[in-house]
């Protein structure tokens, strides 16, 4: 999970890396009594999780709370490369006297971590890595000793930081390592890390990325959730724990396997191109032990979804045999109309593999009249793209 600039700051402060003080908008009016509150001039930054909001108008100076007020007013709404700004960050502006680069990742093909530093920060840091790559110090990170004062030392002289401000950037380099180990991110990145004019070094942005695996060992991390910024289909899919991604097509998908999810969506948008190019509304994977309980929990969550004209699912019966997966059906349908949502729309079910013959035997016995059993892969995909299209 990506944390917004924001919340990224609050973790840095929380293992001591100095960042300037601010609070999250979401109106021009909250924004202008940040800014009173502040008591200076400040910034106001767009909260949108991708890069180049500066470039982009998403960050501002303003002197005054009058004008605070006003660059919220522009700002929120913005469209930044697809993201739709909801809120702003209103910090204490800083007066800059250099901007630099530093940054901790992990390097997967490496087993290891990498931290990167410049003092060429601010700008794109791709663009220095591929024109000017000497000015990029790479340093590798052993995973189990992680930066101590010793390496954080040699990361800061190998990029090159000024002797003056020596102690300063090798003091944020091991705290942000902390932010990386003890939240369990998987990228910490500053840019800019900012000397200011009095001398002080602080991080003016901040980017995290979470390692979700890790997220039962944080419980406060469910709180950095985005709520607005989540489909809300996926995220009542996330209660059910479900693995659901929202797609913008009308056929809902259900299938057993990541593998077998993604050939069903493209059999889908192929058959749907005879019938006005219907498409995969959604991908949900209810995985290889699917009981009647995840298939009510996934056809619930699929039917739900106000885009979805007709379902499709395809399972393929292995370790839960079709039997199971048949009853499972029969039981979702079943559990649904008891939970006061009945099924509506057309459902068509292919199931293969492990004890088929019986699975089709009970959704045949089953006879309900927006249930329909196609043999193949194929035929299923052009019936439920039929359905989905308008055809009956
Ligand atoms: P990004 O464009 O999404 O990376 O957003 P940043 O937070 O990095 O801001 C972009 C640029 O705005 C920075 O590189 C700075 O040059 C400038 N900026 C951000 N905060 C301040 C500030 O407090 N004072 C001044 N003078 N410039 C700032
Ligand atoms: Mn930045």
């Amino acid at each position: 999970m990506d944390l917004y600039e924001y919340q990224a700051k609050h973790l840095f402060d929380s293992h001591g890396v100095p960042v300037t003080a601010g609070e999250v908008c979401a109106t021009p009016d909250a924004a202008h009594e940040a800014a009173r509150k502040i008591g200076s001039a400040v910034v106001v930054k767009a909260q949108v999780k991708t890069g180049g909001r500066g470039k982009a108008g998403g960050v501002k100076l303003a002197a005054t709370p009058d004008e605070a007020q006003a660059r919220a007013q522009d700002i929120l709404g913005l469209d930044i490369k697809g993201h739709v700004v909801r809120r702003v960050l209103v910090t204490e502006a800083t007066d800059i006297a250099e901007e630099y680069y530093v940054s901790f990742l992990l390097d997967r093909a490496n087993r290891a971590f990498l931290a990167m530093a410049s003092v060429e920060g601010g700008v794109d840091i791709e663009e220095v890595a591929a024109t000017r790559p000497e000015a990029l110090a790479l340093v590798r990170i052993d995973a189990i000793d992680g930066v101590d004062e010793t390496l954080a030392a040699s990361i800061v002289d190998r990029a090159g930081f000024p002797s003056h401000i020596r102690e300063q950037v090798i003091s944020v380099l091991v705290d942000l390592w902390q932010v990386l180990v003890k939240e369990d991110a998987t990228l910490v990145e500053v840019n800019p890390l900012v000397l200011s004019a009095d001398g002080r070094v602080l991080a003016l942005d901040g980017k995290v990325t979470l390692d979700d695996n890790a997220n039962y060992r944080h419980a406060s991390h469910a709180d950095l959730v985005d709520k607005d910024g989540t489909d809300p289909i996926e995220l009542r899919a996330k209660e059910f724990d479900l693995n659901y991604v929202k797609l913008d097509g009308e056929v809902g998908i259900i299938g057993n396997g990541a593998g077998l999810v993604m050939s069903t969506l493209d059999v889908v948008a192929y058959a749907g191109e005879e019938f006005g190019g219907v498409r995969p509304a959604n991908f949900l994977d209810i995985g290889g032990g699917a009981s009647a309980e995840v298939m009510s929990n996934g056809l619930d969550i699929v039917l739900n979804d106000p885009d979805v004209r007709a379902v499709f699912v395809n399972v393929f019966g292995g370790i839960t045999s079709c039997d199971a997966v048949a009853n499972g059906i029969v039981q979702a349908v079943g559990a649904l109309a008891e939970r006061g949502t009945p099924v509506t729309k057309p459902i068509v079910c292919r199931i293969d593999g492990n004890n088929a013959v019986e699975g089709r035997r009970i959704l045949n016995e089953f006879d309900h009249p927006l249930v329909e059993m196609v043999e193949t892969m194929d035929d299923a995909a052009r019936r439920v793209a039929q359905l989905a299209g308008g055809a009956a």
